[in-house]
This record gives structure tokens, C-alpha cells and sequence, in this order.
């Protein structure tokens, strides 16, 4: 154990290992190669095309699901450097935990999961564990990136009990309501911190939201407040940039301050009692948690519903809907490795592989190239 760590954190000896049992890293830890692989993986680097919010060509400015990863990462580290948790692990996760995200975010995620209804479903989280055990092809000896145990189980955020049941050991904390590491419990906040606050600087500078709107939101007004009686004169950009580092620095002082109160009193000795908790140990205060979860409701509400939001998600399902029924009509249609992975599927599963195969292909896919496939298939002046 390192000397930054607690007793609490994640570390090499306390892991329970890769799926295919690997020599040691010389020179880096465990964790480190996990966050190395991810990094290094096809999947990460398209997320950098791929719609947080705002579709990719909206703007340049736009947080993409590549910057949102980094953001995560970047908060994650400074909280689990605070807290003495594994800073490596907290890393690997928040650069992981969207690998599986469709094109066109969420608008693209429904629509995947209501055409795949009748063959299991389709749900991010589990796709982005799909990608980095099974779907990168780049190592000779197997399949995915055979990340450790802990990597895995934190991209594994959420699951269903169905679900839960089919992923042997992943799945157990499920059925028997356990917690993950810290350090996946710290990714996952960190998630929810970067999204709400830059989704509010996103929605300002593209003209969605307006200031007037978020003076009813006690985290944007409390700091609002304070950068007019610091600074009457700034507005604009640096006004709104002003505002949001202190919302963001607010929601991580306060995780900060009431995880550390309620890691002292449950003083858990290693990553087993950590699991063993009846609770996440990570967690805002009381006040806190109804401030953020009301600043969710205000996106929701204002953000993720306006007409021009909800516009672009429409052709999204249009998209999506479209690139489904053709492929899994037709496989043939797919390039020659994706109807080999059909052919698979198909041997292990029948119909619940074959379409498997074509939701991997459209999931993979960024949402330009989507946009392209769409075209390809329905505009017959395009090229092949
Ligand atoms: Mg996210």
C-alpha cells in the first residue's frame, strides 16, 4: 500500500485481477495500466464525436462526450487524491464509464433500447462494459482490454436484477446490494457534478438558458450573488465562468467534508468492509443532495426538453431507427468484420445475437459517421 493511501482504498494487492491472468506491470501499477488501456482504446477515441448535450456540429464550444470523460477524471482525482483513495482507479473509471454511449447521447440510447426491446434490451452502462470486455479487438491473447476486477465493476454503474444475474461475479453486488470501491463511488459523483454544472454553462453559452431562469436555483444564485458582490461590474462569459467554478467548487467541498465525516465514523479497514456497507459512503450532505437533484430537475425541465434539444433527439430516433431496421434486415449490409460478429451471435443466440451485433455497430458508432451510414443507405447519389 502507498503511503497516500487509507486502508479503505483500492490497491494491487487488494484486487481481484484480470479475467486473463497477465504478468505485472514493471513500472506502472495495476490501475495505471487499466486507465493506460482505456486511453490507448478505439472506443475513447471516439467519444470525442459523440453528443454530450448538443449535437457535435452545433458548435465547437460544446462539451462532447470525450471532454465530459475528462471533466469526470479530473474532478474524480482531486477527491479520491483528498480523500487517500486510489487516484489511478478513480481515473480509469471516469475516463471509462461512457465508452458505450450511442451517437446523439441520450436521444440515441432510447431509441437503440426500444428497437432492441424484444432482444434484451439495450442500456449504456452495459454496453460501456460490453466494449472493454469484448468489442476492442487490439491484444493477441483476448478479446476486450481485460481490464481488473475493480475497473470493471465501477464502469458497471447501474444494472438491472435481470441483468445483474447473467454477469457472474460482476453482477453480485447487484443481487446482494453491495457497494463498489470508493473509488468507483467517487467516479460516479464526480459524473453527476461535471454534467450538471457543465451542462448549465453549455446551455447559457448556446442561448437554451438565460441567467433570469436560474435565479430560482439556490446553487447557481447563492454564487451568482457572490461573484456580483466580488466583481459588480463582470458579466458575460467570465461572469458565467466565474459562477460555475464555484458551484463546482461548492458541490466538491461539501462530498468532500461529509464523505470524510462518514468514512471516520464507519472507519472501514480494507475494500471488503467498504462492500459490505449498507450505504455509499460517498455522498453529499442531506442539504446538498436536494440542492443538486433540484438543479437536475431545472435541466431537465429546461434544458434537455427545449424545442431545439428535443428537435435534434426526433432525427436522432429517426436516425437510429433507420440504421436498425436496415442492418438487421439486411446484415449484408454491414461491413464484412460486423456480419462475421452477426454470424457469432447469431450460432451462440439466433435472433438475440444477430441483432446484439447490430446494436454494437450502431453503438460504436460516432454521431457524424452515423449521419453518414444514414445517408449511405437512403440518398442514392451518395457513394458506398
Ligand atoms: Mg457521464
Amino acid at each position: 500500500m502507498s503511503k497516500t493511501e487509507a486502508p479503505y482504498a483500492a490497491t494491487d494487492e487488494q484486487s481481484r485481477g484480470r479475467r486473463y491472468e497477465e504478468r505485472s506491470p514493471k513500472f506502472r501499477s495495476q490501475f495505471q495500466r487499466d486507465r493506460d488501456r482505456i486511453v490507448h482504446s478505439g472506443a475513447f477515441r471516439r467519444l470525442e464525436y459523440k453528443t454530450q448535450v448538443f449535437v457535435n456540429h452545433e458548435g465547437d464550444m460544446f462539451r462532447t462526450r470525450l471532454t465530459h470523460s475528462i471533466e469526470v477524471a479530473q474532478i474524480g482525482r482531486a477527491i479520491a487524491r483528498e480523500l487517500q483513495l486510489n487516484e489511478d482507479l478513480t481515473e480509469a473509471i471516469s475516463l471509462a464509464h461512457d465508452l458505450g454511449h450511442t451517437p446523439f447521447g441520450h436521444a440515441g440510447q432510447d431509441a437503440l433500447n426500444h428497437y432492441m426491446r424484444d432482444y434484451g434490451g439495450f442500456e449504456h452502462n452495459l454496453q460501456s462494459l460490453r466494449v472493454v470486455e469484448e468489442l476492442e479487438e487490439r491484444y493477441a491473447d483476448f478479446n476486450g482490454l481485460n481490464l481488473t476486477f475493480e475497473s470493471r465493476e465501477g464502469i458497471l454503474k447501474h444494472c438491472s436484477l435481470e441483468n445483474a444475474k447473467e454477469l457472474g461475479v460482476l453482477g453480485e453486488r447487484f443481487i446482494k446490494k453491495q457497494q463498489p470501491t470508493l473509488e468507483a463511488q467517487v467516479a460516479d459523483m464526480a459524473d453527476a457534478i461535471a454534467y450538471n454544472n457543465h451542462d448549465i454553462d453549455d446551455g447559457l453559452r448556446g442561448g437554451f438558458l438565460t441567467i433570469e431562469q436560474l435565479h430560482n436555483e439556490p446553487l447557481f444564485e447563492e454564487q451568482f450573488e457572490e461573484v456580483q458582490r466580488q466583481h459588480p461590474k463582470l458579466d458575460g462569459r467570465r461572469q458565467i465562468h466565474e459562477i460555475i467554478r464555484r458551484m463546482i467548487n461548492r458541490q466538491v467541498v461539501d462530498l468532500l467534508l461529509h464523505s470524510r465525516e462518514r468514512l471516520e465514523s464507519a472507519a472501514p479497514e480494507s475494500v471488503d468492509a467498504v462492500r459490505n456497507q449498507p450505504e455509499p459512503l460517498i455522498s453529499f450532505s442531506d442539504e446538498l443532495l436536494e440542492l443538486h437533484t433540484q438543479l437536475k430537475r431545472f435541466l431537465r425541465k429546461n434544458l434537455y426538453r427545449h424545442y431545439r434539444v428535443h428537435r435534434m433527439s426526433i432525427k436522432a430516433q429517426h436516425t437510429i431507427k433507420s440504421l436498425f431496421e436496415a442492418f438487421f434486415s439486411d446484415t449484408q449490409l454491414l461491413p464484412p468484420e460486423d456480419q462475421l460478429r452477426v454470424e457469432n451471435y447469431s450460432d451462440e443466440k439466433g435472433e438475440m445475437g444477430r441483432a446484439r451485433a447490430v446494436a454494437d455497430y450502431i453503438a460504436g458508432m460516432t454521431d457524424r459517421f452515423a449521419i453518414t451510414e444514414y445517408r449511405k443507405l437512403h440518398h442514392p447519389e451518395e457513394l458506398t
